[in-house]
């Protein structure tokens, strides 16, 4: 391995999310409009040209990689990345998994344990169908449910991605918590976040201003938890925003995504790359790098590793979000399809 991958602030840089594309068969009303304009094709990095960035990052320190999108198993041919990617493990890579609608995974959940995946998460926010249904736009609760079935099938460990929504699944939190209990899976709350444009006043009312009427802080959640259950911190952190408790009475896992905070940044050991290939230090800064120049400009990775670095340096400590006022201030332009979450 080459020199490893070190920020200004000492954190070695050791986890890549990848967006594979920012196409997806769902519209959840949090993350994209209805009518979401996509990129033109011939901005995304080809499936060749993904794996060979996502092999220099392998080269320079980075262990973890995690897969996402858009959705990333709409991506045509995306098994045969997994496929490529998955010679690295073992070889420098410690782990390949991926972020999934679940959508697609009836389908592609034996494939990606035949590439080495282990773990994947789904993103599923509520058990009632027609709930469902309006919160996706377009999805269809029951083939998501059977995607999970597949990959327990296939002998994929599968983790609950749920957003915590005031008004919407506030009423569904135990039925949650029970639910990921008898199928063997653990959960994770992600709190909603300001990210991109989702066209103020829309008919059907999603719009940029829902986002601040829909923010329902996990310390509330877990408050609700607690009077439920026994909650024992857990100690061990991911480098992420991540935070985990065992309820006492199940001996469950329940994560909290509060990216809103800064109780992570010190210890953030991650960085994302869109499916451009522009590379975002922080999930919460504006800040980015251009990776599809060099990577195109030659057939030699060595101005590719050169601006990794050069991006790598310019990590900043922490983000800027603030819901504390009425605005959001250090709103992000940028969807979390475009990023990948
Ligand atoms: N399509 C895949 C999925 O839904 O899992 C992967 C991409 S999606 C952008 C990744 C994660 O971001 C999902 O768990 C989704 O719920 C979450 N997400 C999207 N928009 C969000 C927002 N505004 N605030 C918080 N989480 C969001
Ligand atoms: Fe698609 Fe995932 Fe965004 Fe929903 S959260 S619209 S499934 S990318």
């Amino acid at each position: 391995m080459d020199a490893p991958l070190i920020d200004p602030f000492a954190r070695a840089i050791t986890y890549l999310r990848v967006s594979v594309t920012d196409r997806c068969d769902f519209r959840c009303t949090y993350c994209m409009s209805e009518h979401m304009q996509f990129l033109p094709k011939r901005e995304l990095l080809t499936l060749e040209e993904l794996e060979r960035m996502c092999a220099a990052f392998v080269r320079l320190g980075v262990r973890k990689l995690r897969i996402t999108g858009g959705e990333p198993l709409v991506r045509r041919n995306i098994m045969s990345f997994f496929e490529g990617m998955s010679q690295y493990l073992g070889g420098g890579l410690d782990e390949l998994t991926l972020t999934t609608n679940g959508s697609q995974l009836e389908r592609f959940a034996q494939p990606l344990r035949d590439c080495g995946v282990r773990r994947v998460n789904v993103s599923l926010d509520t058990l009632d169908p027609a709930k469902f249904r309006a919160i996706t736009r377009w999805g269809a609760l029951d083939k998501v449910r059977r995607g999970i079935e597949a990959a327990q099938a296939a002998g994929l460990r599968v983790k609950i991605n749920t957003v915590a929504l005031k008004g919407f699944n506030e009423s569904e939190l135990f039925d949650l918590v029970e639910w990921c209990r008898a199928g063997d899976m653990d959960l994770t709350f992600i709190e909603v976040m300001p990210m991109g444009d989702m066209g103020d006043g829309e008919p059907d009312g999603t719009g940029g201003t829902l986002r601040l009427d829909q923010y329902w802080p996990l310390e509330d959640l877990r408050a609700r938890l607690a009077e439920r259950y026994t909650l024992a911190d857990l100690a061990h952190r991911t480098g992420g925003p991540a935070r985990y408790v065992r309820l006492e009475e199940t001996g469950q896992q329940v994560g909290f995504i509060t990216p809103l905070t800064h109780n992570f940044c010190e210890s953030c050991n991650r960085v994302r790359m869109t499916c451009t290939g522009q590379l975002f230090m922080c999930l919460g800064q504006e800040d980015e790098a251009d990776l599809r120049a060099p990577l195109r400009a030659s057939a030699d990775d060595g101005p590719l590793e050169d601006a990794i670095r050069a991006a790598i340096a310019r990590k900043p400590k922490g983000h800027d979000f603030d819901y504390s006022r009425q605005e959001v201030s250090g709103r992000m332009s940028r969807h979390m399809s475009h990023t990948g979450g």
